[in-house]
């Protein structure tokens, strides 16, 4: 039997009934845009959050670029200005700051975390600098304390990416509540996911959460009265209803995880592999087991071979990506380096431990 990567029918499956129960009554409510359902989760997810304020929106990527647009709208940032972001994360996470007709400015990562190198931001802050997005990647916190203190000094903006990491802390306090505002996704693969598209920002900016929850509805925040040009971007009642379901199990769910990811760590032994480090297994929720391998490509084959789904997370760096192909000519050593060598080993909630032990034989296995 082939260990699939994420089998999310197995996953969603572990919420039955109350998963069909939420969606049934959802769908019997006759309300199905920012209803009671909404309102429900975004209430709980505020408090999961420990933030007073969380608007759903469409996706992570609309969550993410909704703060930047707000804090435009209110002032704090204009056209051309910069947000200083690491250079390996998902496309995402940069294609929020260009939508909002910002610029990001790409910082190499710390070759141990894969986060965001604190000890590099400082150099790229200009006059022009108004925000510094730490996103906190496979589900490990950033370095928050550090960028914190660097946003402090020069008067930025900290704006989490946190579609990877719902539920990981930092010094005992949740992500989503670790800087000024933060975008969640709930893309069915994410630690939290729907069952489409769906995504949060969270902020105790009580100012910054009222403009963005109007940019998300068409830039109204009273039916048919526009203040701002906004957006249609919002947590529908289905996906609110599932989440809401979901909520709950999230740090059971992520204990899994993390137990896997331990035994990974512990018992995967193979000199052509290197293991994430993780110093406090509090900051990492394993959205992703990256491991690295100059010898990816064959590693990944024989894990095929042996009835292993693997993927790469991510094949191409965004600086390297036609899209971006005005950042080409960018030298980012080390997240060229990630992304020539990164595999991710199926870690979720749904998988046996008869399966971990499968992989774990299978890694220790390989022979380049
Ligand atoms: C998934 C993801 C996003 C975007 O979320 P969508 O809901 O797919 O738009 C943004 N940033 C990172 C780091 C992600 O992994």
């Amino acid at each position: 039997m082939m260990i699939r990567y994420n089998d999310l029918k197995k996953i969603n499956d572990a919420y039955e009934p109350e998963l069909s129960e939420a969606v049934t009554r959802a769908v019997r409510s006759g309300w199905y845009i920012r209803g009671n359902e909404d309102a429900r989760f975004e209430e709980a997810f505020a408090g999961y959050c420990g933030c007073s304020h969380c608007i759903g929106t469409g996706n992570g990527l609309d969550a993410l670029s909704i703060i930047m647009h707000a804090y435009r709208e209110l002032g704090v940032m204009e056209e051309g200005n910069e947000v200083i972001v690491p250079a390996n994360t998902f496309i995402a996470t940069i294609l929020a700051i260009m939508h909002a007709g910002l610029k990001p400015v790409l910082c190499e990562p710390s070759a141990s975390s894969y986060n965001i190198d604190a000890t590099k931001i400082e150099q790229f802050i200009t006059e022009r600098t108004r925000a510094i997005m730490p996103v906190h990647l496979y589900g490990q916190t950033a370095e928050m304390e550090h960028i914190n203190a660097i946003a402090k000094k020069h008067s930025l903006k900290v704006i989490e990416d946190a579609a990877q990491a719902h539920g990981a802390t930092y010094n005992g306090i949740r992500v989503g509540s670790l800087g000024d505002a933060a975008g969640f996704s709930f893309y069915p693969g994410k630690n939290l996911g729907a069952v489409g598209d769906g995504g949060a920002i969270t902020t105790n900016d009580r100012e910054l959460a009222e403009v963005a929850r109007a940019i998300a509805n068409y830039g109204s925040h009273k039916r048919y009265v526009n203040r701002y040009m906004g957006f249609n971007s919002r947590l529908d009642e289905l996906q609110a209803a599932v989440l809401g379901v979901k909520l709950p199990y999230l740090d059971s769910d992520n204990g899994r995880r993390r137990n896997i990811a331990r035994r990974y760590i512990t018992e995967i032994d193979n000199p052509h592999v290197t293991l994430p480090q993780v110093e406090d297994y509090s900051r990492h929720v394993f959205h992703i087991f990256a491991l690295m391998s100059q010898y990816r490509e064959k590693l990944q084959e024989h894990l095929k071979t042996e009835g292993i789904e693997t993927l790469i997370h991510y094949p191409i760096p965004p600086h390297r990506q036609e899209a971006l192909r005005q950042f080409c000519h960018l030298s980012l050593p080390i997240t060229e380096q990630i992304h020539r060598e990164e595999l991710s080993l199926p870690c979720n909630p749904a998988m046996s431990e008869e399966e971990v032990t499968r992989v774990i034989e299978a890694v220790n296995s390989f022979r380049p």
